[in-house]
């Protein structure tokens, strides 16, 4: 397909500013030696590249997307109309507060609600995804610790299935992390944990259902552990959608949460951003919290920032127009429909694993929730075909691969999480799909090797995209 730059056509421009009423100003001395070089396009060519290009993307709209951990799960049409309501689209963040009442109160109901979900009593919309939650997080554990004069904690204890964000962003923050080994369910071992922590604790960072898709059952112990030792415990809450609604992190001994509303709440992924990845806590660290946020104030609503923040992680509220589109699906869903979500979700994920695991090596069977590991290691040795092939081989017939080779602890892992916004025939089809791939692995494996050869482009080398990735358009000369 033809670059953006390799259609242009000199002197092609799209009309649409007014003729200049205005005497032109002239500048001093030029600010560019030349004038940059822009491609030069009729409206038509930019409408038509932009559709070819979204056309070979895979997204939710195109078909099943079970990628694990990242709930992919379709975002209502409904969303996108609340977000782009005028009242929220023309607002200037420096608004006098009076004049953005509406906003404020919309910030403060999806603040109310997400607290509801998670047991937690504020939040702040300020981060901008998961991971810069989880910094944020972070920081408000090492704020309090500070606040009382206690700076010898310097470790942040994270189990081994941990997703790779969770040890990032300790480190990011300052911490040494400590990998928690998971014993042979696949949970937390008790014994280790007891063995980690110490006067050098600063906290946990644990998420549950883990990555495995397995809820802890010891997780009272596991809060109690950390907390007797003198840590807080942090909540990786990316992926709510096993348990919305239905138990909740403050409740389970948490302080600290982060949610990705472009995971649980229905909001676009949209390649890594926007997102949000508000943070919420227990009342003894609200003080500590990133940037303004809304609160009730008599009739209205006001901004306050607390003088023991941690500062601005982010300008102003975050990505303000998500929190629309999260609060305009809590809404919808309502009290009934947030846990009957979750228990569609864990249905779905099991369905399909019922219908997969007599083919197919599970990691886990036992208490999966709403997404399940597969492992593709037997049938590597068997077939020499992987579950990167397999995966590729999804390609070829209208899937996006699941979660490959993650959680680290799972060889030849692949990770389905089919969400509940699948129908009981979409499962069946992609079963169905599975299970020819795996007769392709012992029937054809050179195929599966070369798969996927239905997409715009084949196998591509990832290894160079992400060592010498070509980020910018070179011009001849
Ligand atoms: C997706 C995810 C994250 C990171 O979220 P980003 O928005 O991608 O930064 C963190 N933890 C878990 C468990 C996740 O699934």
């Amino acid at each position: 397909m033809k670059l953006v730059f390799e259609r242009s056509r000199p002197g092609a421009h799209c009309d649409i500013l007014p003729p200049c009423d205005v005497p032109k100003a002239e500048l001093n001395a030029p600010l560019r030696a030349a004038p940059p070089r822009l491609p030069e396009l009729a409206e038509v060519d930019i409408s038509r590249h932009y559709t070819r290009l979204a056309g070979e993307a895979h997204g939710v709209n195109d078909g099943f997307y079970p990628l694990g951990s990242c709930t992919m799960k379709y975002n209502p049409r409904v969303n996108e109309e609340a977000a782009a309501l005028p009242g929220f689209t023309g607002l200037h963040p420096l608004q006098p507060v009076e004049t953005v009442q509406g906003a404020l109160e919309a910030l403060c109901t999806a603040e109310k609600l997400l607290c509801e979900i998670t047991g937690m009593d504020a939040m702040s919309f300020q981060p901008a995804a998961g991971a810069h939650g989880e910094f944020a997080g972070l920081l408000l554990i090492k704020a309090w610790h500070h606040s009382r004069g206690d700076t010898a904690r310097r470790k942040i204890l994270i189990p081994d299935a941990a997703h790779g964000t969770n040890p990032a962003s300790a480190v990011m923050a300052g911490y040494d992390v400590v990998s928690i080994p998971s014993d042979e369910t696949g949970c937390v071992d008790l014994a280790k944990l007891r063995e980690a922590v110490g006067p050098d604790t600063a906290g946990l960072m644990l998420t549950n259902p883990n990555t495995v898709g397995l809820f802890d059952g010891n997780i009272l112990e596991i809060t109690r552990i950390v907390h007797d030792a003198g840590g807080l415990c942090y909540y990786d809450g990316a992926n709510l959608n096993a348990v919305m609604g239905i138990a909740r992190p403050g409740d389970m001994g948490f302080d600290v949460v982060h949610l990705n509303l472009h995971k649980t709440f229905s909001t676009p992924h949209g390649c890594g951003g926007p997102g949000a990845g508000p943070v919420g806590c227990r009342q003894f660290l609200a003080p500590f919290l990133p940037g303004d946020r809304a609160v009730e104030d008599g009739d209205g609503f006001t901004l306050e920032q607390s003088t023991a923040s941690v500062g601005q992680v982010k300008a102003f509220y975050g990505h303000f127009l998500v929190v629309v589109r999260a609060l305009a699906y809590l809404l919808t869903l309502g009290r009934e429909g947030i846990p009957e979500a979750a228990q569609n979700a864990v249905l779905n994920a099991n369905y399909l694993m019922t219908l997969l695991k007599e083919d197919y090596d599970m990691a886990f069977t036992e208490g999966v929730m709403h997404e399940f590991v597969m492992t593709l290691e037997g049938l590597k040795k068997e077939t020499g075909v992987s579950a990167m092939d397999i995966a590729k081989g999804l390609l070829d017939h209208g899937i996006h691969p699941p979660t490959m080779y993650f959680p680290l602890i799972v060889h030849e892992a692949l990770m389905v999480e089919p969400t509940e916004t699948e129908s009981r025939a979409t499962l069946e089809e992609a079963a169905a799909v599975f299970r020819g791939l795996l007769k392709q692995a012992r029937t054809d494996p050179e195929a599966l090797h070369r798969a996927p050869e239905r997409t715009c482009v084949g196998r591509l080398d990832e290894v160079g995209a992400s060592r010498s990735p070509r980020l910018r358009y070179r011009f001849d000369g």
